[in-house]
């Protein structure tokens, strides 16, 4: 499970990221012991099963949310060591200069100027934004600490209380120019058969923060937009849980909301037999896989 593959030194939290170059090293190792597979590989006639007797253990790469550095760094890489990976898109975001919250809450956090208190009304909004103004450490900690303690909170009231950040710290809710990949670059990639796509929702909200109705909207909506632009094949079409937050009544509605598989954050190797639904992963980033040494132990499960 990758995110974003960036040049180090960008203002980008630690766990969402991997630099090119580390990029190109994984991208060795991989092709040296496992055999890296499409995703939808898992839905074919014996699945992992079949995959597996062809000596070293399948792996599937993924990339989740569309950003837009991922055609600029990673797309080229894969062209050149010729490796598949799969992208999930919330839809919404594609081809927009529209933010996720996290950044936003970043982007204020770095601007930060002035703390002027007690000019909001809402009492809950006033004791957020109290909260987040008094996180103490470092800038990475408060970004850490501040995304675990919004990210509880239905996206109308995280929008809420970083618009009270704005107006206590007087910074602007800029946007920040497009973060994420655009229909033109996701056709382009698909065209070449190395990369496929799949859905990550519409809006990226939290499932288990929404009620039913929200969660199968979000579900269907965006499965239809990326049929309806050739996106995505019907015949394997996957989902990938926002911050990998579900339940098994959740799993369910992705199942009859017409996908074939889904993939968690949580982390670990799938068995041949494990539900389709409910697919583990290992999550890679730049400060625990920049030598080869550690990728290995980080996907052996050891760090
Ligand atoms: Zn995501």
């Amino acid at each position: 499970m990758y995110h974003r593959v960036v040049p180090a030194g960008q203002l980008v939290q630690a766990g969402m990221y991997v630099s090119p170059a580390t990029f190109v090293s994984h991208l060795i190792f991989l092709a040296k012991y496992f055999n890296v597979v499409p995703l939808n590989s898992l839905t074919v006639k014996n699945g992992l099963a079949g995959i597996a007797e062809s000596g070293k253990p399948p792996c599937v790469l993924t990339f989740d949310d569309g950003w837009q550095d991922f055609y600029e760094y990673a797309y080229p890489l894969l062209v050149k060591y010729q490796q598949p990976a799969t992208v999930f898109l919330p839809t919404e975001f594609i081809g927009t200069g529209k933010q996720f919250w996290t950044d936003c809450f970043a982007d204020l956090l770095s601007r930060r100027q002035a703390t002027i208190p007690g000019k909001l009304s809402a009492p809950d909004i006033l004791t957020a934004v109290a909260y987040l103004d008094g996180l103490p450490g470092s800038f990475e900690n408060q970004l850490e600490a501040g995304i675990e303690y919004l990210k509880k909170y239905p996206l109308n009231k995280i929008e809420k209380v970083l618009a009270g950040l704005s107006e206590t710290w007087q910074v602007d809710l800029a946007g920040a120019g497009r973060n994420f990949l655009n229909w033109a670059e996701i056709a382009e990639m698909k065209d070449s058969g190395l990369v496929s796509f799949g859905s990550h929702t519409v809006n990226h909200q939290i499932l288990t923060t929404l009620d039913n109705t929200a969660i199968k909207n979000e579900l269907i909506d965006s499965r239809k937009e990326l049929l309806q632009r050739k996106v995505v094949d019907s015949s394997c079409v996957s989902f990938c849980y926002p911050n990998g937050n579900h339940t098994k009544e959740i799993a369910a509605m992705v199942r009859s909301a017409g996908y074939h598989l889904a993939v968690t954050t949580k982390k670990g190797w799938n068995h041949a037999d494990a539900d389709k639904f409910t697919l583990k992963r290992i999550g890679i980033h730049e400060d625990m896989t920049s030598t080869p040494a550690l990728f290995a132990c980080r996907i052996a499960g050891l760090i």
